[in-house]
Formats: C-alpha cells, sequence, structure tokens
C-alpha cells in the first residue's frame, strides 16, 4: 500500500517536472519568436553580455572554419608533452585559455613551426598558439567590462 503511494507520488513529480520543462521551452520559443516578430531579436550585444561571466568571446566566421583543423591532435606525442597539452587539451575550453598562455609562454612561434610538419595529422600549432592568446586576451576584457 505504501510502496503503490510512493509510486503515484513519484509519477506526479515526474509529470510535473516534464510539464515544467515542457512550460519553459514554450515560454523561451514564443518569447524568441515574438522578439523576431517585432523588432526585438536580442543580438550580438545582448549574447556577449550574457556570456561575459562565463568568458566566452565570439569567434569570427574564420575561426570557426578553423576549429576542425584545430582540433585535430590525436595525442601521438611526438611534440612533446608540453606541446601536446595545449593543442590536446589548452585550446579547447576558452574559459581556461588565460591557464593555456602561461604553457605558450614557454614556445615561441619558430619551435612550433619546426614541429607543425613532424605532426601527423598536420595540427596548424602557430594558429592555435594564436588563437589561444588572442582569445584569452578577449575573455580578460570581457572580464574586466563585468568586474570580474
Ligand atoms: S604531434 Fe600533432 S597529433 Fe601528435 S600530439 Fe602533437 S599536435 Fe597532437
Amino acid at each position: 500500500m505504501a510502496r503503490r503511494h510512493e509510486e503515484r507520488i513519484l509519477l506526479r513529480t515526474s509529470r510535473m517536472t516534464f510539464l515544467h520543462t515542457v512550460a519553459i521551452l514554450a515560454y523561451g520559443l514564443l518569447r524568441s519568436m515574438l522578439g523576431a516578430l517585432f523588432g526585438r531579436r536580442r543580438g550580438l550585444a545582448a549574447f556577449m553580455r550574457s556570456y561575459a561571466p562565463d568568458r566566452l568571446p565570439a569567434l569570427s566566421p574564420s575561426e570557426r572554419a578553423n576549429l576542425p583543423a584545430m582540433s585535430s591532435c590525436i595525442a601521438c606525442g611526438i611534440c612533446g608533452h608540453e606541446v601536446m597539452s595545449v593543442m590536446l587539451a589548452g585550446a579547447r575550453s576558452m574559459p581556461d585559455f588565460d591557464a593555456s598562455t602561461k604553457l605558450l609562454a614557454r614556445l615561441t612561434d619558430k619551435q612550433l613551426a619546426m614541429l607543425e610538419p613532424r605532426c601527423p595529422t598536420r595540427v596548424p600549432m602557430r594558429q592555435i598558439a594564436a588563437f589561444v592568446r588572442t582569445k584569452a586576451a578577449d575573455a580578460a576584457k570581457m572580464g574586466n567590462k563585468t568586474g570580474n
């Protein structure tokens, strides 16, 4: 008897959670569609403001196009542990790019240029280094604007 009662409560709770989720999604969809209809799209500036605390600067179209090549490290280790750690993990999470710049400070573009031809997947190491440095600086500026 008590077990059936618990099952009914669980079922009711999961239905309420489901309905709550659907209501939130429907509200978001409606708001987005009506905003577009009435010319109140939030736009890039609002997007940047929203994501500033997460330290996620926007990507340019060319940076977006380069992402597959910049994500092609297969962790073979040929370039050495330090370089691999930046190419593999240090260039994946923009909020953590400032930590990666500390590793990159020990590497020169000349060293990376010598390593690039040895890389089996031709990871564009200098391009990644430049991307990480640029985005770390952008994220720092965003943090300054939000007071972080
Ligand atoms: S040589 Fe290329 S694929 Fe291998 S670990 Fe270094 S960056 Fe990654």
